[in-house]
């Protein structure tokens, strides 16, 4: 297939990882006879710096022109004045709205060879693979705010309508569908009317989907049950906030922050792919990022955007082979054992791809 990427690197070891997250694909492109072709733009902190926005518009045309994006990461001490006017996280929001990408999928899965970086004791972690799907559009980041006076006061409202809590809960359940068919809806329905309409909503749409166990569970008590029982989940669907906090705390299941991917989706196949890391700038420019979430990401980019499901399977397992045969960036490595660099523990992947034809 012939597929168009843009790459947008960002700030930080958003670059880092990016260059490795973009040979991989090409390798996969040359394994499976496919054309990918990578456009470069900037964006976040380097997108100011050069143009003054961080979303600018050469960007946003390569953006509208591709089949799908791969983003680092952006930000970083250069732009963390939270009163400044431009900052890089607008370039975030501006992105995810330009798109509709209202659906954020996180899977977060604890790999038992590094189950000690985890805090959790080794055997709570065993069989833990679980999808996060959070509302990305809606909800109290997006609702009507001020504040009030002379600043003595100051709300924010989360607003949902059903036509945003459908469309969601269709992709989480669909995605239940093709994982061990369990779905569970996480909101406050015991104050929040918001949380009502959601709940209501979401028992509606179980209605389509009989093969998929649906239930329900309540914000503070679910967020206890991720750390007592993280492996009873499979597919976990919350609004904005609640997603933004407990894909948060499950991040921690999986050893490091740097281990994770993410996708934002909206009706079609169109997404952007990202580690959920930040531009992490105490170890930027060191080259001894983990790559693995960048990694994850593009191959979740397969899977989604361009329909590439065995291409997909291949890098994930590619990662795990990496992992089993004794691959570690510094984040995951036993202290006293030597590291890989970024590079190299991409070289690994690479190698044990390669393998797997
Ligand atoms: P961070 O994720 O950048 O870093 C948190 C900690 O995790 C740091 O100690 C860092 O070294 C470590 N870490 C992160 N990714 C790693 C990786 N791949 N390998 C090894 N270690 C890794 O979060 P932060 O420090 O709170 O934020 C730094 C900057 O990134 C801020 O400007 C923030 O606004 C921005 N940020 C951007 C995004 C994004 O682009 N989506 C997300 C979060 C934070």
């Amino acid at each position: 297939m012939q597929a168009t990427i843009t790459v947008l690197p960002g700030d930080g070891i958003g670059v880092e990882v990016m260059a490795i997250a973009v040979a991989l694909l090409k390798d996969v492109a040359a394994l499976g006879g496919h054309t990918f072709t990578f456009q470069e733009a900037l964006f976040g902190g380097c997108a100011i710096d050069a143009a003054g926005d961080p979303f600018p518009s050469e960007t946003r045309q390569l953006c509208e022109n591709c089949h799908a994006i791969l983003l680092g990461a952006v930000g970083g001490p250069k732009w963390s004045d939270p009163s400044a006017e431009v900052r890089p996280e607008q370039g975030l929001l501006r992105l995810r709205q330009h798109f509709g990408l209202f659906a954020n999928l996180r899977p977060v899965r604890a790999y038992p060879m590094l189950a000690r970086h985890a805090p959790l004791r080794a055997e709570l972690l065993e069989g833990v693979d679980m999808l996060f799907v959070r509302e990305l559009t809606g909800g109290a980041y997006f609702g009507p705010r001020q504040e009030q006076g002379d600043g003595d006061s100051a709300y924010d409202t989360i607003l949902y309508t059903v036509p945003e809590v459908q469309r969601v809960a269709r992709v989480a359940f669909r995605a239940a569908q093709g994982r061990r068919k369990h779905l569970t809806s996480v909101d406050k329905a015991n104050v929040l009317a918001s949380s009502r309409l959601w709940r209501r909503t979401v028992e509606q749409v179980a209605a389509e989907f009989p093969d998929v166990r649906a239930d329900h569970a309540l914000v503070d008590s679910f967020a206890m049950q991720l750390i007592r029982t993280p492996a009873r989940f499979d597919v976990i669907v919350t609004e904005n906030m609640f997603g933004d906090i407990l894909t948060d705390e499950a991040a921690i299941l999986a050893g490091s922050l740097g281990m994770l991917p993410s996708a934002s989706l909206g009706e079609g196949t169109f997404g952007v792919y990202e580690p959920i890391h930040g531009s992490a700038p105490d170890i930027a420019g060191k080259g001894i990022a983990n790559p693995t979430g960048a990694i994850l990401s593009a191959a979740l980019l397969l899977r989604h955007s361009l329909g590439l499901h065995q291409e997909a399977a291949a890098l994930e397992l590619a990662v795990q082979r990496a992992l089993e045969a004794g691959a570690r960036t510094a984040d995951i490595a036993e202290p006293d054992a030597p590291a890989l660099s970024s590079a190299e523990f991409g070289e690994r992947v690479r190698a044990a791809l390669r393998q797997l034809g």
